[in-house]
């Protein structure tokens, strides 16, 4: 999609578990080429949103469409399929494995419901395929030079990375990271926020869940903030750094 064209649209999104509301009125957009944070204190509703745009569950009322479609009901692996992929908030690697096969083997996986990694049987053609999907994807992060190490023997900030070339594979125009820099240390901070601005040069949106707020400030372009299940200030970085709102979200009780 061209720059600046909105691809991701949630609007009106309610989500009720019994008699607990984890996101009320939720109205969202992201824009290709376009870095977006969602920020909130601890059990605002933030993963909650993040599992409904991608597939895991679905509003009780309200729509997410992304690129005009609806998602509801299509599930994790047919909303990945159409361009929205995403990464955990703790890290999900094979340690023991090469950090090749691990991209490769999650390329795999998200194209196929449930699989476990030991039910990895594939024929030739495809497993070379993958392996070469997984290559271009470790070149493009940066990471191709470690193809060949296992993954549990690399640092924290570059399993990160590994994780988003894994969800590259599955050629997104949305990303969806929970938590990317959390845990990380000041260089790895900056490899990681060099690596989703060369993305967002590339016309990929990137929705985040973060804490690190000097991460988020110095990187994205704009600033939801949620607050018990709704949106409660939206704008840039530094209008949203200010806003009373937030400081009392924040600081506040
Ligand atoms: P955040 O990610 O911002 O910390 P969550 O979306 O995880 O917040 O949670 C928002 C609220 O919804 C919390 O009160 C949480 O306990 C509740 N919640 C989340 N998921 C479920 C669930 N599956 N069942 C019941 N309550 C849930
Ligand atoms: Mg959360």
């Amino acid at each position: 999609p061209p720059h600046g064209e909105v691809i991701l649209e949630a609007r009106r999104v309610t989500r009720s578990f019994g008699g607990l509301v984890a996101n009320k009125n939720m109205d969202l957009s992201v824009r290709a080429g376009e870095i977006l944070a969602l920020i909130g204190p601890n059990g605002a509703g933030k993963s909650t949103m993040f599992n409904q745009l991608s597939g895991v569950d679905d509003p009780t009322s309200g729509e997410i469409l992304f690129r005009g479609r609806s998602i509801a009901g299509l599930g994790p692996h047919r909303v990945a399929a159409m361009g929205i992929s995403r990464t955990f908030q703790h890290v999900r690697l094979l340690p023991r494995m090469s950090v090749l096969e691990n991209v490769a083997i999650g390329a795999h996986l998200r194209g196929h419901k449930g699989v476990l990694p030991a039910a990895w049987r594939l024929d030739r053609a495809e497993e070379a395929r993958l392996l070469r999907e997984a290559a271009v994807q470790l070149e493009r992060v940066g990471l191709h030079g470690l193809m060949d190490e296992e993954a549990g023997s690399l640092a924290l900030g570059q399993q990160r990375i590994l994780e988003i070339a894994r969800a590259l594979c599955a050629d997104p125009c949305l990303l969806l990271l929970d938590e990317p820099a959390a845990g990380l240390r000041l260089k790895e901070k900056q490899a990681l926020a060099e690596l989703l601005n060369r993305l967002r040069a590339e016309g990929m949106a990137v929705l985040l869940v973060e804490h690190d707020m000097d991460f988020v400030m110095g990187l994205v372009d704009r600033v939801v903030v949620m607050e018990f299940g709704e949106k409660i200030a939206e704008g840039l970085p530094e209008e949203v750094q200010r806003n009373p709102a937030v400081l009392e979200a924040y600081l506040g009780g």
